[in-house]
């Protein structure tokens, strides 16, 4: 019996973490250029949404993971006014185009998850932060150190982090 619950468990965890999984890999939302931000006008797009997105650079595999309590595709439109003013502290993605001299232009904003602003917001964050800092480390533009973590989640993370031999 105890054997067949523990089963179970583990079961729900596999289940839990695959679709955690596909969910990070897959994302919910299309791709989007600055392009596309034209839909901007359409009510229904998903760049009215907030919560967390994603935005690549076109030109190498950096990319930075945000937070916002307003729509997604206002926010995606001042990383790229960012970028274009030089204003590399309001934006990371910006300053690492700036410096690498990549084109922004060619960057992509992806939606992962939509959510109100508080709690669940800064959880579904430092989520997609953690995983992308585990999987992806040295392609993730986040500046971990100023990242929400709560305290629980920055230990479990730091323990992590020295198990895998890599720096915070
Ligand atoms: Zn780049």
């Amino acid at each position: 019996m105890k054997e067949d619950f523990s089963g179970r468990i583990y079961s729900a965890l596999l289940i839990a973490s695959r679709i955690t999984l596909f969910g990070y890999r897959v994302g919910f939302y299309p791709i989007t250029t600055i392009s596309k931000l034209i839909n901007l006008k359409n009510p229904t797009s998903p760049h009215h949404n907030l919560g967390i997105y994603k935005i690549s650079c076109g030109e190498c595999n950096s990319f930075y993971i945000g937070q916002t309590g307003r729509k997604f595709g206002t926010r995606l439109l001042e990383h790229h006014a960012a970028y274009r003013s030089r204003k590399t502290q309001e934006s990371a993605i910006a300053a690492h185009c700036l410096q690498e001299n990549h084109d922004m232009i060619e960057s992509t904003g992806e939606l992962l998850h939509t959510c109100g602003k508080g709690r669940t917001m800064n959880r579904m964050e430092e989520a997609e932060i953690i995983s992308a800092k585990v999987n992806n480390g040295d392609d993730l533009l986040n500046d971990i150190g100023v990242t929400y973590l709560n305290p629980f989640i920055r230990f479990f993370y730091k323990f992590k982090i020295t198990h895998h031999n890599s720096s915070f």
